[in-house]
């Protein structure tokens, strides 16, 4: 039954041994694969899992519909620390935007919402990480050398070899202690690069209950956006 075969949209060769098979969110199919795999081969561990991928997709749709992108209409919600906020429009001119219960717009910044609002975020987030990242300093010793904040989708933080932490604008959408497990996260990784057993060790000393905020970032870490 080739014609109800899934339409497979990228194979990525590798050393592996097994093959692998993934669903992005928009729906394509990734089949990772031995060298050695003949198409028949790929096609034939496709067919055997076409079920789970048409259901795989079909709640991915549903997902998809239920999140929207952004329109930046009055009563939309935002998050902001592991809390979702509604939009209101303002006919005040300063600041363009800010939160008291609600997040309020001014009418006139309407049309570049979208860059005002990361902007909230990138300060918001700056001012988060700083404050949390300077106990950890004096307590630990960690050498920080920059913290920057960056528009990076797929990833909260991240660490590089000069000691600069960077961390996404969207961080400071979810709860503290979320922020505070990513912030612990990449201190951790400045003297261990790696996730060894000896890296999650050294995350669970400092960070005792990081495996609830892990497990909060896998739930709803999609959700925290503006697209
Ligand atoms: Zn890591």
């Amino acid at each position: 039954m080739t014609s109800s075969l899934p339409h497979i949209s990228q194979i990525i060769r590798s050393q592996r041994k097994s093959f692998g098979l993934e669903l992005k969110p928009d729906g394509r199919l990734i089949v990772r694969a031995p060298h050695a795999a003949t198409r028949a081969q790929i096609e034939a561990v496709v067919a055997q899992k076409a079920a789970w991928i048409a259901k795989t997709r079909a709640r991915l749709a549903s997902q998809a519909a239920q999140h929207p992108p952004k329109t930046f209409s009055p009563g939309e919600q935002f998050w902001y620390l592991g809390e979702q906020y509604p939009l209101r429009l303002t006919d005040r001119q300063r600041p363009l935007l800010d939160l008291d219960g609600a997040f309020n717009l001014s009418r006139q910044a309407r049309s570049q919402a979208k860059d005002v609002f990361i902007a909230w975020y990138r300060e918001e987030t700056r001012q988060i990480t700083q404050s949390l990242i300077e106990p950890y300093v004096k307590h630990y010793g960690f050498k920080v050398n920059q913290v920057r904040v960056t528009s990076a989708r797929t990833r909260w933080g991240s660490c590089s070899g000069k000691g600069n932490l960077n961390f996404t604008y969207r961080l400071c959408m979810a709860p503290l202690s979320v922020v505070e497990y990513v912030v612990v996260h990449e201190l951790v990784h400045l003297n261990v690069p790696n996730h060894s057993r000896a890296f999650w060790a050294e995350v669970a000393r400092i960070n005792p209950t990081y495996q609830t905020s892990r497990a909060w970032l896998k739930q709803h870490g999609r959700l925290l956006t503006l697209d």
